[in-house]
Formats: C-alpha cells, structure tokens, sequence
C-alpha cells in the first residue's frame, strides 16, 4: 500500500517505520528536519499525501490537524482514506471527517494508548471512529502499529473513548499518589501499601503496573527520577480535552475537573513540566494539608 505520514515525532516516526518494515511504502512529512527509518521524506504534507491508499497524521492537536486536513484532502485521491492518531478535540476530529467525506475520501479517527514503547514496539491499541468500509480499511495497518483496534462507533467516537479512558487515569493516578502519601504519613510501609491495595478492592493500572512510588512494584518512570513515560503535560491536554467536551456535553465530571485543575497548577507553577505524570506523588511528599 502506498502510505502518506505527517506527523513524524515521538509517537508517528516509529509507527511509520514499523509500517515500511511490514513492506508498505512510505512517505513521510514533518515540519521539522527528522530522518525516520525506512521512510522516504517529502518536502510538504501535499507531496506525501499525493496518490496515497491512505494517509495518516500524528500530530500534537486539533487546530494543527484541522491545518494539515486543509492542504492535504485537496491533493488526495477519491476512495483514499485519511487516518488520524493525534489525540484532538472531538468536534475537530469530526469536522475533519465530514471535510473528508464531501471531498469523496474516508475518515477514520484513531487516537492510540501505549506510549512511545507501544509505538516503537508495534503494540499499541487504537480506539476508532468512522464508517465500517473506513476502519476496514485502515484495520490491516492498525494490526502492524499496534496488537488492538477497537472500532467504537462513528466519527469522533474514537476521540471519545480515548479522553473518557484518559480521564480515568488522570483521576486515578491522584487518588493512588494521595493514597501513598497518607500512608506515609500514617507510617504505612510503601511495600505493604502496594502489597495491600495491588490485591485488594483498592487495585488499579496505576498501582499495579505503572506504580509512583520507586521500588514498589513492576519497573516505572517513578525508577527512573520520573522521567517520561507518559508526560504530566500530555496528561494535562488529555483532561482539558476531557472538561472540554464535558462541557460541551453537559456532562457532570466533577473528579475529572478537579484532576485537571491540579495537574494544570502541577505543570504550568510548580515543577511538573517534563516529568512523568506520576510525579504527583513527590509533589503531595512534599506538601502537607495547611
Ligand atoms: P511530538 O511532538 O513528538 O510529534 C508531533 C510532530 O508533529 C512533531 O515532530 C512536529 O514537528 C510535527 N508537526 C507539527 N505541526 C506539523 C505540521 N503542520 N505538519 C507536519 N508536521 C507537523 O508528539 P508525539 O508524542 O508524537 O504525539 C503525537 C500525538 O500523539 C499527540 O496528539 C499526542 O497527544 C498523542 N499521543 C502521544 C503519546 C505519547 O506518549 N507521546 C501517547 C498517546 C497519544
């Protein structure tokens, strides 16, 4: 298949070269100067998308891809199908969508989980919306970047599955680094804690495979000073896309909200910027309730 990709940082330059391993032929854009394995560069987004089966876009939110959608559904062929990754906001993804398809091209919505490992090491699990023919045609390249797509409905569904699981995580990571900082506090081991509440009611992702405390359970960036991993930045854009769309929803998400509210003060006045979303838990160490 001939495959255009723009989009080629953390996230899109390794999914693209996993595509030319499997034997597609690949022609990447990005604005910035990148060398990404097995991919031919062009010099435009129009030029890669040019006479593409498919085109996909990786790219860092909606106002961009809305950009990169102006220029390049012009150039691509009818019956192509153009594939977006990005975490976006659900009204662009739909918008782009319905671009797309007065433009006689199909559109599937298809933000990922699984982080930079996932993507270098084809595991990640993609969440789509579009119409059927759309995922069906996108579904043999998701089997490549990733070991799960889930096709969850129409336009846009995609992105709602995505910032619904991503505020899940933003909560629950709060919940479990309070936890362990009143542990502390009560004099609770953080080996007991994590031996206590990993098989009891009290479970989850972020306690049982990606714990903030170091040294308690499998390895996480809280081993590593708690470099990323999954920035507190990339988290904070989840949870404003998540209160966006609740809002536009009028939906009551009071927890997501808040989780927002603290990552926001986390990384924009205190030291969150560039570390793992985990760090939360250093932060509560060092504070205390007054
Ligand atoms: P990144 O910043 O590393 O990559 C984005 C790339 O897009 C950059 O290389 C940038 O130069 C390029 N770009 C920006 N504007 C462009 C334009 N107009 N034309 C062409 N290229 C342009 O970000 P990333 O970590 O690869 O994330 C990409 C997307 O994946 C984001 O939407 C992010 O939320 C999502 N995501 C990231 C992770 C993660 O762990 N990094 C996990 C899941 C989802």
């Amino acid at each position: 298949m001939k495959i255009g990709f723009i989009g080629l940082g953390n996230m899109g330059g390794p999914m693209a070269t996993n595509l030319a391993k499997a034997g597609h032929d690949v022609t990447g854009f990005d604005m910035a100067d990148v060398a990404i394995d097995g991919v031919t560069l062009a010099a435009t987004g129009i030029e890669a998308a040019t006479g593409a089966d498919v085109v996909i876009t990786m790219l860092p939110n909606g106002a961009i891809l809305r950009a990169v959608a102006n220029d390049v559904i012009p150039a691509m062929s009818k019956g192509a199908a153009l594939v977006d990754c990005s975490t976006v906001d659900v009204e662009s993804a739909r918008a782009v969508a319905d671009q797309a398809g007065a433009a006689g091209l199909l559109f599937v919505d298809a933000p990922v989980s699984g982080g930079v490992g996932g993507a270098a090491g084809g595991t990640l699990t993609f969440m789509a919306g579009g119409s059927a023919e759309a995922f069906a045609k996108a579904d043999p390249l998701f089997d490549i970047m990733g070991q799960k797509a889930v096709h969850c409905g129409e336009a846009g569904a995609g992105q709602a599955a995505k910032i619904c699981n991503n505020m899940i995580l933003g909560v629950t990571m709060i919940a479990t680094c309070e936890a362990f900082s009143l542990a502390d506090k009560l004099g609770l081991s953080r080996e007991k804690m994590f031996d206590v509440v990993s098989t009891s009611s009290g479970y989850s992702w972020t306690m049982n495979a990606y714990c903030p405390a170091p040294g308690v359970g499998p390895q996480s960036p809280s081993d590593n000073d708690y470099k990323p991993g999954f920035a507190a930045d990339l988290m904070l854009k989840d949870l404003r896309l998540s209160q966006q769309a609740a809002e536009a929803a009028d939906a009551d998400t009071p927890m997501g909200q808040m989780a927002r509210d603290l990552y926001a003060q986390f990384v924009e006045n205190e030291d969150g910027a560039g570390m793992d979303f985990s760090a939360m838990l250093p932060r509560f160490e060092k504070r205390s309730r007054n």
